[in-house]
C-alpha cells in the first residue's frame, strides 16, 4: 500500500525518476507499534527510511498511547496481544507493564496543572463576585 502511495506521488530527488520506490518495513528494527520503515530508488539506490511514530523520552508515542488506551478501556498485556492479533497489527509493545509509570506520570502532572488552573479560575471568580456581587 506505501509503495502504491509514494510511486504514485513522489520523484527520486536523486535521479528525478517517478514510479521507482521500494518501500520496505525493516521488521528487526520494530519497535511494539513503531515500525521502521524505507524507500529504496530501483534506479539509484538512495534510501531513505523514518520509523513511523514520534519517539518520546518512555519510548515511542504510538506504544505510549497504545498501552493507555488499552487501560483507559480496561485491558491489559494479554487482551492487547489478542487486540493487535486480530487487528492483524504487530505485537503490543513487549515491555507493556513498563509503560504505566510514563502514563501515571504524565496523567499526575496534567491533572495537578489542571486543577491549579482551576484553582485560579474560582479564585479571579471569587475576587470579581467579591468587588461587584451583583
Ligand atoms: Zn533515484
Amino acid at each position: 500500500m506505501l509503495n502504491d502511495i509514494f510511486n504514485n506521488i513522489a520523484k527520486c530527488r536523486y535521479c528525478d525518476r517517478s514510479f521507482c520506490f521500494d518501500v520496505t518495513e525493516n521488521k528487526s528494527s520494530r519497535r511494539g507499534l513503531a515500525s521502521s520503515i524505507s524507500a529504496t530508488c530501483k534506479y539509484c539506490g538512495s534510501s531513505h527510511g523514518s520509523m513511523t511514530s514520534n519517539s518520546v523520552p518512555a519510548g515511542y508515542e504510538v506504544n505510549l498511547r497504545f498501552v493507555y488506551g488499552m487501560r483507559c478501556i480496561g485491558i491489559g498485556k494479554s487482551a492487547a496481544q489478542t487486540f493487535c492479533a486480530l487487528m492483524n497489527l504487530p505485537p503490543p509493545p513487549a515491555k507493556f507493564e513498563r509503560l504505566y509509570t510514563p502514563i501515571f506520570n504524565a496523567l499526575e502532572t496534567a491533572s495537578s496543572r489542571s486543577m491549579m488552573n482551576s484553582k485560579i479560575w474560582v479564585k479571579a471568580d471569587v475576587e470579581k463576585e467579591e468587588r461587584a456581587p451583583f
